[in-house]
């Protein structure tokens, strides 16, 4: 074992502390160097280097050194291709050399001070599909890096990409520029990503703290009178029919289904008939409406019942509505239209409000964001940031806001180059979006892949299909379910899988069955809270204990796949024939019961499983002889193989796609399935990474679904990959009993 080992746990630990450290008011050049610093003291490395690429320039930079002449920071600079360096940062892959001043891909650079450091290794540093720079150790003795070493700093490179793409761009704003104060306002402030994407526009401040309304004290000078209080009602419920009309089409899944309980209590005898109740008897109006919210608030908070307690969300939200709209709504009348609203408290419906009036981006001071929030605004393409700094409050009305969603960061007033940056940054991401695609997929040697679309939106089929997805993969239906405060009806359901199977026109779609629990916990459920999530009461097990809701969504599909072709179902995480057979029946009781009541539904569904578990590999035999189709979820998989919890960054290391078991595991899948010809698909996040592509398609594969924005890159990869060759690298994989012969030779895959 190699003695160095043991550091490498502390590195990333470090490196972990470290990202937390690049706050609006830290110094980015000490940032880059305390990196360079770490990273050299724990692979005891004489140098380490950074290298950032310029946006606007596309060369790299040398921008931090430990060891180096300090003297060439900033002024070393390469194109990209150029030397070791550049060959790593154009080719995104890591380059070990033992002796590098002997390669022939070695450049020397002047006043570096680089001549006596023998062995290299350098690591490519990426921010989602961004390359953005390098990082290179060199050591003066021969041979000094390992593989270990290897594995380390790209785990450690991975958790300080985003820290850095900020370092990154923060210094391209130009040294003249300090991080201090501009006339009392920050330039920078870091707050949590929400969502994706940037905008800029002036500030709105959320004019006051909408709970209290509700709960605060504060007497009006206006006297409201019975007729008020009606108007308001009414006011509120044209203002709900309004939002969810207006979103019917952009986001179909929850306009329908994030109002239903609005309405339902809106319309409640004891909610609003106990409010004009109070009303008649003398008590004035606002009052009347806060003292029947907060019984309602108060019953509803204290029941044992975690549906229950969710149901206070929209009592507050359906109350403040109604309050506010005793207000006469001038006051509420600011240029909402392309400004950066800001606000301590947001409800779903209000982002809907917020889009509807043409808002560009939210900030969300303090208080976390619930998921409903997060999602709502990731599927709106609204950029959302959380940062805990009351100042926010404060601003002055013609500050600018530049919100950078992804990172979390916002820049207050910021400068027409830094505009100018974001605008480009955008203008990339697009383009990598529109590339034109074939509507085929071919490899070199002119074989067929399938490549299709895993979307969680109705509103992503349209990206999927302007990039040429030739069907649906995996359409993961958890966010009707996570968007509101209770399960969707069968009627809603239904409403939601029509869309897409109409939408979908034909084409090969894929439904997947609920996949609640783990990290997608319905609060409602009662089950919010579980040792262990990840091996709780999740997916298809929650479905199977309540069989009502799954019978509930089971028939919305069925119903909805009338007179449809081409429609799949599957169960995730399915973990022996038992359980794959038990949710089976439902479906087939379902489709019975559908029968005997008349009602229109299809009988030629596929019914196939996700393969997520290793338990079902011993019998994967007998799985292919009983389901209509496999798609592999590599996530989970490879997540139960390793025990390493796939969103925990201190087991990164642990979790690896290219381990033997796992190799072998999908060699085995694929050819049961082939041998008893049912289609199989990976559906994982491996079956859009370069790195493994080759394998996957080697052993047999012949069908990838992906997240939409891949769909690009992955038929680029196709199409420069000759099968052939493919098949010979993964037999050489699948003959690897151990981690370090696979990592090796996970390097010699035919890369296109
Ligand atoms: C998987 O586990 O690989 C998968 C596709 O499902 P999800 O990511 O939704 O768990
Ligand atoms: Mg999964």
């Amino acid at each position: 074992m190699n003695t160095r080992e043991p550091d490498h746990l502390n590195l990333l630990c470090d490196m972990a502390e470290l990202t937390t450290i690049v706050t609006g008011n830290s110094d980015i050049e000490t940032f880059l160097a305390s990196t360079a610093t770490l990273v050299a003291q724990h692979l005891k490395a004489h140098v380490c280097s950074i290298y950032l690429v310029e946006a606007m320039e596309n060369r790299l930079v040398l921008r931090a050194t430990q060891g180096l002449n300090p003297e060439a920071v900033n002024r070393v600079t390469m194109k990209s291709g150029e030397g070791l360096v550049g060959q790593c940062f154009k080719n995104g892959s890591i380059i070990r050399e033992g002796n590098a001043t002997q390669s022939p891909r070695f450049k020397y650079f002047d006043n570096t001070g680089e001549d006596p450091f023998n062995s290299f290794l350098c690591v490519p540093i990426s921010s989602g599909v961004e390359k953005i720079g390098v990082l290179v150790v060199q050591h003066r003795e021969l041979d000094h890096f390992t593989l270990f070493d290897e594995r380390a700093l790209r785990t450690a490179m991975t958790q300080l990409a985003g820290a850095i793409d900020n370092a990154r761009f923060l210094m391209e704003l130009g040294p003249e520029k300090p991080l201090e104060y501009q006339s009392g306002l920050p330039v920078f402030l870091k707050g949590e990503p929400g969502g994706t994407g940037s905008a800029s526009g002036q500030v709105l401040i959320s004019s006051q703290d909408r709970k209290s309304m509700l709960y605060g004290s504060n007497p009006s000078n206006t006297i409201f009178t019975g007729s008020d209080f009606k108007a308001a009602v009414d006011k509120t419920s044209q203002e709900l029919k309004s939002l969810q009309a207006r979103f019917a089409r952009r986001l179909p899944e929850s306009a329908s289904l994030i109002f239903t309980a609005h309405f339902m209590i809106l319309k409640d005898k004891n909610f609003t008939g106990r409010m004009a109740k109070l009303i008649d008897e003398g008590v004035q109006p606002v009052s009347a409406v806060k003292k029947v919210a907060r019984k309602y608030i108060d019953l509803f908070s204290a029941s044992p019942q975690a549906y229950m307690r969710e149901k206070t969300v929209d009592v507050e939200d359906l109350s403040i509505r109604i309050l506010s709209n005793f207000q006469n709504s001038n006051t509420q009348k600011k240029t909402v239209k392309g400004s950066i609203a800001v606000a301590t408290e947001i409800y779903p419906s209000d982002i809907l409000k917020l889009v509807a009036d043409g808002i560009k981006g939210i900030i969300l001071v303090g208080g976390g964001v619930t998921s409903h929030v997060a999602i709502l605004s990731r599927s709106l393409q609204i950029p959302l940031i959380i940062a805990d700094d009351p100042r926010l409050l404060n601003l002055p009305l013609e500050t600018i806001l530049l919100l950078d969603a992804a990172q979390g960061n916002i820049y207050f007033n910021p400068d027409k180059k830094t505009l100018e940056l974001f605008k480009t940054k955008h203008q990339t991401e697009k383009q990598i979006k529109t590339q034109t695609m074939e509507s085929r997929t071919f490899s070199r040697d002119k074989r067929q892949v399938t490549l299709l679309a895993n979307i969680n939106l109705l509103s992503e089929i349209r990206l999927a299909k302007e990039l040429k997805a030739e069907g649906i993969g995996l359409y993961r239906t958890e966010f009707p379910f996570l968007i509101r405060t209770g399960f969707p009806s069968e009627a809603e359901q239904f409403l939601i899988y029509k869309q897409l199977f109409d939408q979908m026109d034909g084409m090969p779609t894929t439904v997947r069955t609920l996949d609640a629990g783990g990290e997608k916990t319905l609060a409602y459920s009662g089950y919010a809270r579980e040792a262990n999530p990840e091996l709780g009461l999740r997916s298809i097990r929650f479905s199977l204990k309540h069989k009502e809701i799954f019978q509930t969504q089971i028939r919305a599909i069925l119903r909805a796949a009338h007179g449809k072709k081409h429609i799949r179902l599957m169960f995730p995480l399915i973990s022996s024939i038992d359980e794959f057979l038990e949710a089976r029946q439902v479906v087939s009781d379902c489709t019975l019961d559908l029968e005997q009541e008349g009602i229109a539904h299809s009988n030629s569904l596929s019914v196939g499983m996700m393969i997520e578990l290793p338990s079902v590999l011993s019998t994967i035999d007998e799985f292919a002889e009983i389901a209509d189709f496999f798609a592999i979820g590599t996530n989970d998989l490879i997540q139960y193989m390793m025990g390493a919890d796939r969103a925990n960054k201190l087991v990164a290391t642990h979790y690896i796609p290219y381990h033997p078991a796992v190799n072998r595991g999908i060699n085995a899948i694929v050819k049961a399935a082939d041998r008893k010809g049912i289609d199989v698909s990976v559906c994982g996040e491996m079956a859009h990474d370069p790195n493994y592509i080759p394998f996957l398609l080697g052993v047999g594969v012949r069908t990838l679904s992906v997240d939409p924005q891949f769909l690009p890159s992955v038929q680029k990869t196709i199409m420069a990959l000759s099968l052939e060759e493919a098949a010979g690298y993964a037999k050489k994989m699948l003959a690897a009993t151990r981690v370090r012969d696979a990592a090796k030779l996970l390097k010699t895959r035919p890369i296109p």
